[in-house]
């Protein structure tokens, strides 16, 4: 590892309590939400718009009964010294535009379904995915988490498509709205909610308000931690959380807010109790892995990068908590990518348990609750 990464590790994780236990939490972004449609007309535009796919626009797709066993199953397969197994916290999205319904009301209007309808509507196969995952539940490997209502900016996305964006409409007739971060690496993109002068308060609430309503009728429970989409949440909302019955909200080290929507403010996040509301603990993401990526690279180093950046935070005492979207673990476009990320997983934990053997596997909820 070159000095500059070993410093920027450093960085990440001098500050913070440290810990006797070597705690292990995983949080994974994007469940629920559609990205890119597993159609070979929508697969041909993307290709076709830049020659610079990120791992996102090229696997990134509805999850399956089929990936969401895979998973559960390498997650069953492992233990700590506790006997207790690996928890994934899937951070979900709990619902998808409604292309038909907007496109009927001439996009003056976002219309949205719940995700499990999504997943009956798309997954044509005759599983039902949501029981997959609240098996998964009742396993104590999935601890389910809330990701925002829907994945799209549908204030800014609604005002390109009735104003005749000709990109934005192309796009729209395939069920996408990923555009706009196609030729950029933007944060910036339709993918960030909360980007957006728009949003007041009293909009950010209502739609909180129903996006957990319905991950409660999925789940039999609220949700009690909140990662914002592309990390834009105004820190002023923070007040808002607790009343929902949000404990913690997940993040990298920086996260992102907007003034008016205009200029972006860039905020650094350590773990610790929110200063504002004194109750919300603010968690920081401290290893990335992302074996998709070995897929777009070539490289096959997602499992030693992962590797190098726990050795660092466990000098440190710190516990690790690793970000790995959903990206890395669905196969409904290329089975490879599924069978070569659920295969990484595996000898990452695996390999963990065997290094450290005192690890201890703890979910995004308790470990909020060492920190209060
Ligand atoms: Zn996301």
């Amino acid at each position: 590892m070159n000095i500059k990464k070993t410093a920027a590790l450093l960085d990440l994780n001098l500050r913070g309590r440290c810990f006797n236990e070597q705690w292990v939490i995983i949080q994974s972004d994007d469940w629920g939400s559609i990205r890119v449609p597993q159609n070979s007309e929508a697969l041909e535009k993307l290709r076709r718009s830049t020659n610079k796919l990120s791992i996102f626009q090229k696997f990134d797709t509805l999850d399956s009964h089929e990936d969401w066993t895979e998973l559960i199953t390498v997650l069953d397969s492992i233990k700590d010294r506790t006997g207790k197994k690996p928890i994934f916290t899937s951070n979900f999205v709990t619902g998808n535009p409604n292309f038909e319904q907007i496109e009927n009301h001439h996009f003056t209007h976002f219309f949205w379904d719940p995700f499990y309808s999504t997943y009956e509507k798309l997954n044509y196969n005759n599983f039902n995915t949501l029981e997959t995952i609240n098996y998964g539940i009742s396993k104590g490997v999935i601890e389910p988490q809330y990701h925002g209502r829907q994945h799209v900016n549908h204030k800014k996305w609604l005002k390109s498509l009735s104003g005749g964006d000709e990109t934005a409409l192309d796009f729209f007739r395939l069920n996408m709205w990923i555009y706009d971060s196609l030729n950029s690496n933007s944060l910036r993109s339709l993918n960030a909610v909360f980007d957006s002068s728009d949003y007041t308060t009293e909009v950010v609430e209502s739609e909180f308000y129903e996006g957990i309503t319905i991950f409660k009728q999925a789940f039999g429970r609220y949700p009690q931690s909140f990662i914002p989409n592309n990390y834009f949440f105004n820190r002023e909302w923070n007040s808002l959380l607790p009343k929902y019955g949000i404990k913690s909200v997940q993040g990298m080290k920086y996260g992102f807010e907007t003034d008016n929507g205009e200029r972006i403010i860039q905020f650094r996040r350590y773990n610790q109790k929110d200063k504002q509301t004194n109750s919300l603990v603010n968690l920081v993401r401290n290893v990335v892995f992302d074996p998709s990526m070995d897929l777009l690279t070539h490289k096959n180093d997602s499992v030693n990068w992962a590797k190098d950046q726990i050795k660092i935070a466990f000098a440190l005492r710190k516990p690790i908590i690793i970000d790995t979207h959903r990206v890395n673990y669905v196969g409904g476009i290329d089975a490879n990518n599924r069978i070569h990320g659920i295969e990484k997983l595996g000898n990452l934990l695996n390999w963990l348990v065997q290094k450290y053997p005192k690890v201890r596997f703890t979910s995004t909820a308790e470990l909020a609750t060492l920190y209060t």
